[in-house]
């Protein structure tokens, strides 16, 4: 495994790649990789020739008042985790590599993002879409890999992709959660055992979503009741939103006669969790 630091160093390793006939797939990341990074990882290990991680705490995706600063950063451990993992190239460029000076084009996906993490983060899915074009530019992969549990990210890139006619599938991975049922996250880092165990009341109200659900519940709006009221009954947790939508388009709905989703941001401390979870009827 080769782990690099410039655009030009990808090129050369990708150039390799394609002159042997592979194909490219590509998990990008910001790091401080769990088990959900890694199934990611060993998604795109089945399917390709080649397989490189992209490691970027990308700047242009935070607000200033958010978490930048103190993000985890372990690129030692990382580079070993994908090297484990069959990884060929980890590509872990600085700021400066990835927006030099004089960097000022942006690319604003419309539809999916003004609502929810787009509300409460007016500037987030700009910056995403912006690095994630630059990361396939840079790749050029067949295939890219991403977790349903950034879900309203999710819908943001196969948008991009679809609009902007980028020759690439988005490959979505489900999410990987601890065995208490958190789901995994570099953020978990940040939670005392208190707030681990408190928590839990997001993925214990996707269980109860989920359980009316199947015995046949299908008013959103009693849904997202249900959902509510266990996340209201943890101290520690200050709801963002908590909210049941049409699993495409992200806009509220009545009744749940196509997928939806139960998208969760709540905050325990000072820590933001998300988790979703989809509703096919
Ligand atoms: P991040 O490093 O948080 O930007 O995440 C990089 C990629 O890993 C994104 O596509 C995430 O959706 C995905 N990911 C993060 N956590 C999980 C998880 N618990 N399960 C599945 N995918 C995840």
């Amino acid at each position: 495994m080769k782990l690099v630091h410039t655009i030009s160093e990808v090129r050369e390793a990708i150039a390799e790649a394609c002159a042997a006939g592979k194909t490219i797939g590509l998990v990008p990341t910001m790091g401080a990789l769990h088990e959900g990074h890694i199934t990611l990882v060993r998604n795109a290990r089945q399917d390709n020739g080649f397989v490189g991680v992209s490691i970027f705490v990308n700047p242009t995706q935070f607000a200033p008042t958010e978490d930048l600063a103190k993000y985890p950063r372990t690129l030692e451990e990382d580079a070993e985790k994908c090297r484990e993992a069959g990884v060929d190239v980890v590509f872990a460029p600085n700021a400066q590599e990835m927006y030099p000076e004089g960097f000022d084009c942006w690319v604003d996906v419309g539809g999916v993002t003004p609502m929810l993490e787009g509300q409460f983060r007016p500037t987030h899915f700009r910056g995403v879409a912006t690095v994630c074009l630059k990361l396939f530019n840079v790749f050029q992969p067949d295939l890219a890999y991403f977790g349903r549990k950034d879900y309203q990210q999710l819908c943001v890139i196969r948008k991009m992709v679809r609009d902007l006619n980028l020759p690439l599938e988005i490959v979505p991975v489900d999410i990987v959660r601890e065995s208490d049922g958190l789901a995994m996250s570099s953020r978990n880092r940040y939670l005392s055992a208190e707030e681990h165990k408190a928590a839990l009341c997001l993925s214990q109200s996707l269980n109860d979503a989920k359980a009316a659900f199947e015995s046949g519940e299908r008013s959103a709006m009693t849904i997202q009741h249900v959902v509510k009221h266990r996340l209201d009954a943890e101290p520690l947790a200050a709801i963002d939103y908590a909210v049941v939508v049409d699993a495409e388009t992200l806009l509220p709905l009545e009744t749940i006669a196509r997928p939806a989703v139960v998208l969760l941001a709540v905050r325990i401390g000072a820590t933001r969790l998300i988790d979703n979870l989809i509703l096919t009827p």
